[in-house]
């Protein structure tokens, strides 16, 4: 009868390491470095490079609207409690700001857009006819001229977006060092292999199948990036109603110019979209995720997802021979 004592002799030598294995993942846990993020997209960015060093609250969370967040009283106090906050930057998300200092923060603020080279909103914008005016104060300055704040949209930009994460970790959390670079080096990797991809995807598209329509104008820095024209009934803000002189514009450029496609947002409301799309006899190219990511059961649960979702519906409604994976 030597079996039944086998498994009672072993466990009684693991008993000890399963203790002090108990004891170190209470501790990782315990003192995990909090981090709030403002929105889904730097949330996904910051959990790539902290990976379980790191406990991440975002605020705006999966197909939601970041343009037209509403805090809560309760959101100060987890901002004020985090070690440190992660902004966008550019206007888009300055409410975190004053989240934070309603919420006592002490730490560091992170600008994770600090050193790309930031676009100018388009004309159209800068007139404002069709922004909220009570949240001008939030946007960015260029030359004079409003930022366009989606800099995440082109992947060269978000590679700086996951240094600049990775070193305020480092800075935060010393003892972390090696595992952000590493992190933060596999996770650069795939962002150069999908920016890669992008462009090969686009690379043979003629002149005339590269313009496109969506609900707000997110897609700037895609556009550059990528050389892809997007044109937008909504400005960059996407929380004021668009002018019905300027729907009417651009559904006569659409015919004109046989624009092939139009999108539908995840964080706007269709029916805008849809209305061009059944006065301009467009087709409606799919969804295309803008400010937010879908949540985990939809197509763009992370941001390398989210631009991999964004170039499968574009490429197929562009007529691109479609990405393999
Ligand atoms: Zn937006």
């Amino acid at each position: 009868m030597t079996t039944p004592t086998l498994p009672r002799r072993f466990s009684a030598r693991l008993r000890p390491l399963a203790a002090v294995l108990l004891l170190a993942s209470g501790l990782a846990h315990a003192q995990a470095l909090e981090v709030a993020a403002s929105f889904s997209v730097l949330g996904d960015l910051v959990s790539q490079v902290g990976g379980e060093r790191v406990k991440v609250r975002t605020l705006v969370g999966p197909d939601a609207d970041a343009h037209a967040f509403q805090p809560r009283p309760s959101d100060a106090r987890e901002v004020g409690g985090a070690a440190l906050v992660v902004v966008n930057g550019l206007g888009f998300d300055d409410w975190m700001l004053r989240l934070a200092r309603a919420g006592g923060f002490k730490g560091k603020v992170v600008v994770a857009s600090d050193g790309i080279p930031t676009l100018a909103m388009s004309a159209d914008d800068d007139h404002g006819h069709h922004h909220d005016h009570g949240h001008d104060h939030d946007r960015a300055e260029k030359g004079g001229k409003a930022v366009d704040p989606h800099a995440w949209q082109d992947v060269g930009n978000v590679r700086r977006y996951v240094a600049n994460i990775a070193d305020a970790l480092t800075a935060a959390d010393p003892a972390g060092a090696t595992a952000y670079r590493d992190n933060a080096a596999r996770y650069d990797a795939e962002l150069q292999a999908l920016d890669s991809e992008i462009r090969s995807t686009f690379g043979a598209l003629p002149a005339e199948r590269r313009k496109v329509v969506s609900s707000h104008a997110a897609f700037a820095y895609f556009g550059r990036a990528y050389g892809i024209e997007f044109l937008a009934p909504v400005g960059v803000s996407n929380n004021a109603e668009p002018t019905a002189k300027g729907v009417a514009r651009l559904i006569r450029q659409l015919k004109a110019e046989k624009v092939p496609a139009v999108f539908i947002e995840n964080v706007a409301d269709p029916r805008l979209i849809e209305r061009i799309r059944s006065e301009s006899g467009a087709t409606i190219g799919g969804t295309l995720y803008s400010d937010a990511l879908s949540a985990a059961d939809g197509p763009a649960p992370s941001y390398v997802k989210m631009m991999r979702a964004n170039l499968g519906v574009i490429a197929n409604a562009l007529g691109a021979p479609t990405p393999a994976n």
